[in-house]
Order: structure tokens, then sequence, then C-alpha cells
């Protein structure tokens, strides 16, 4: 596979997830707790190759190099996600890059793991769990589709299984994306030249 399709590839796991979490919120009527972005602030821990679309992205809009020195300046303690944006602008704040946001970003709070039993099991964040204390059991059990945790991060095996099985902290993982990315295209770039 090269390098491109490679990115296309993770690109059509990102935009599966999301469609199915987007199914499963509106079959089980949840939704985020308004103006809520803990997850961005938590250490969450994400693979590399889930941001490649995030680093294309990024290379081919000149964006990178910002990112990288936003990284380097010393955001590595002060936020545990270089694109989470603390302060509002265009009345925004939160991703910066949601759109290209990881995959542990879009099943984040909405998706399910399998117990001990093989039961389904709801894995979802502190604030969900308040906000839906009174049916967290029910929403295992509804007939619907329901997003798996492992089932997504099983196709970005299928992709690179090197890279699906190395698990870093969310910057780490967004800052090694970069930084391949824009190896391999400075690289290519230069062979076209000589
Ligand atoms: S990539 Fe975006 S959604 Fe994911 S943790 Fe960072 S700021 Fe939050």
């Amino acid at each position: 596979m090269t390098f491109y399709n490679k990115i296309r590839a993770v690109n059509s796991i990102l935009n599966k997830t999301s469609k199915d979490v987007q199914s499963f919120t509106t079959g089980a009527s949840v939704s985020c707790v308004s103006g809520c972005f803990e997850c961005c602030t938590k250490n969450i821990f994400a693979t590399e190759l889930e941001f490649y679309p995030l680093a294309y992205h990024l290379y081919k809009t000149n964006q990178a190099e910002f990112y990288l020195e936003k990284y380097n300046a010393g955001n590595k303690q002060a936020s545990p996600c270089v694109l989470f944006n603390p302060s509002m602008h265009n009345n925004e704040f939160g991703c910066s890059q949601y759109k290209y946001r990881g995959l542990v970003c879009r099943l984040f709070g909405f998706s399910f793991n399998t117990g001990k039993n093989g039961e389904l099991k709801f894995a979802t964040c502190k604030p969900l769990k308040i906000k839906y204390k009174e049916r967290l059991s029910e929403l295992p059990k509804m007939q619907i589709l329901k997003p798996e945790m492992k089932n997504y991060y099983s196709l970005l095996y299928k992709i690179d299984f090197y890279l699906a099985d190395e698990i870093v902290p969310m910057n780490e993982a967004i800052v090694k994306a970069i930084e391949k990315v824009l190896f391999h295209y400075e690289i290519r770039n230069t062979k076209k030249r000589i």
C-alpha cells in the first residue's frame, strides 16, 4: 500500500466511525454535555496512524510547522493535546481541527467494550455517566448499532499492524504523524527536483 493510500484508508475508517457513532447517539438519544471538552484535556493515548489524515491536511494547508512549533514551545506540559484550543476564537473553542480528529476522539464517550463474560459495556466518560446515570444499564441492551472500540482499532491493524499496535500519549501520536508525513513528502519532493 502506498503512503497516500494508507492515509486514505485511515480516513475512511475515521468517516465510518463518525457515521456509526452518530447513528448510535441518534438512536439512543444521547449527546455530550453542552460545552464540555473534558476528554480533550485528559491524558488520552492514541496511535500515530489515526492522525495521518490530520497530518496530511496540515501539510497540504501549510499548518504543520505551526503545530510542531506550538508543541515544542512548551505545550507538552500545558495541554495533553496540541490541537486543543482553550480560548474563545470566532465563537469557538475546543478542537482546532475537529474534522481531522483521531479515532479515539470520535469514539470517546460513545463506544462499547466487552466485559469479562462477553457482555457489552458502555465505555463512557464521567460527565456522561452522571448525565445518563438512570439509563446506563439499558444502553447496551438497545437494538441499535453499538460502536465497539475494538472493531475500529482492528480495521487500523489491517492497514499497518505495527503502527496500529503502538499506543502513545495524544501529543506524541499527533507530532509523530506530522513528522512522518512531512518527512515522506519532503523526500518525495527532493527526489523530483534531482
Ligand atoms: S484531537 Fe481534537 S478532539 Fe481529539 S483530544 Fe485533541 S482537541 Fe480533543
